[in-house]
């Protein structure tokens, strides 16, 4: 199947990103989201994206008004009756991801992939719920989505070879290379960095070192251009917890177990970047 239109579901951080990458690279994209607030919140990000792209002269006024244009919002899921390929960025639960691709299943025709791009949720799950086990795959995109290069590709177990090799043609057409990860919990991406993560939150609760100290060691120390508290606060702290906690349900090793002050931080409704606080205030 030709795919000229690509469905987003969910326009949060990930969401509005893949929607952006989407657009630039010529596709129609339409982005659902369950409030008309969120959508807008979407649309303005990606805008203010392309608007730093323009400054840069990365790209034309007139090219940022063909990507908008190229982009249309709902609020109701039966509209991805007209996408081609859907790629699902909601938050990262369970029970709301299985429910999202259940009734994906009955409103996109036939022969449609659906992608998902959960950081650590078992695609074979996910795929588990649908009619199209063949046509479920992993898409993951990292963050901030028009930076970053990766796409973690997750084949589930009935993912036939023709969705894996539209997904990854799709990968590239959108500017991005597409590397593969078994599904198991995690992936590849998240298995290694959030337990880094993690001892870092349990760094800062014993008190070994300061947040922007932390950061630093890492940084100059490991060349990382970014420090893993930073990198959480981006990520989101209830992002992050959600993932350590499918890697330690999932796994059982007790290595993998989030950390209480992540909890904490949780609780408070300190997510990091997208609230205003976590390890640092914005
Ligand atoms: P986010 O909180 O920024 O956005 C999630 C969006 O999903 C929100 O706008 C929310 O309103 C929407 N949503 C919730 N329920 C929905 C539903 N039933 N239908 C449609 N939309 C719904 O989260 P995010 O950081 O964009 O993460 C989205 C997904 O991408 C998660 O699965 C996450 O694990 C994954 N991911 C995140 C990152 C990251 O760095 N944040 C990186 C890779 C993958």
């Amino acid at each position: 199947m030709e795919v000229k239109t690509i469905g987003v579901v969910g326009a949060g951080q990930m969401g509005g990103g893949i929607a952006q990458v989407a657009a630039a690279a010529g596709y129609m994209v339409i982005i659902n989201d369950i409030a008309e607030q969120f959508l807008q919140r979407g649309v303005q990000t990606i805008s203010a994206s392309l608007e730093r792209m323009v400054k840069k002269e990365k790209i034309s006024p007139a090219d940022k008004e063909a990507i908008t244009g190229r982009i249309t919002t709902s609020t109701k899921l039966e509209d991805m009756a007209g996408a081609d390929f859907v790629i699902e960025a909601a938050t990262e639960n369970l029970e709301l991801k299985l429910d999202i691709f259940r009734r994906l299943d009955g409103i996109t025709n036939p022969g449609v992939v659906l992608a998902s791009n959960t950081s650590s949720i078992s695609i074979t799950k996910i795929a588990g719920v649908t009619e199209r086990p063949e046509l479920v795959i992993g898409m993951h995109f990292m963050n901030p989505v028009p930076l970053m290069k990766l796409v973690e590709i997750i084949r589930g177990l009935a993912t036939s070879d023709q969705t894996l090799a539209l997904t990854e043609e799709l990968s590239k057409a959108m500017g991005k290379t597409p590397v593969p990860a078994n599904d198991y919990p995690g992936f590849v991406a998240n298995r290694v960095l959030m337990p880094m993560i993690n001892e870092a939150v349990y760094c800062v609760m014993e008190g070994v070192g300061e947040p922007a100290d932390i950061d630093q060691i890492m940084k100059l120390g490991m060349n990382h251009p970014m420090g893993p508290l930073a990198l959480a606060d981006l990520i989101g702290l209830d992002t992050c917890l959600a993932i350590l906690n499918v890697l330690h349900e999932g796994i059982g090793d007790s290595k993998y177990r989030p950390c209480p002050l992540l909890r904490k931080y949780v609780e408070a409704g300190w997510l990091g970047r997208k609230t205003g606080r976590g390890f640092y205030q914005y």
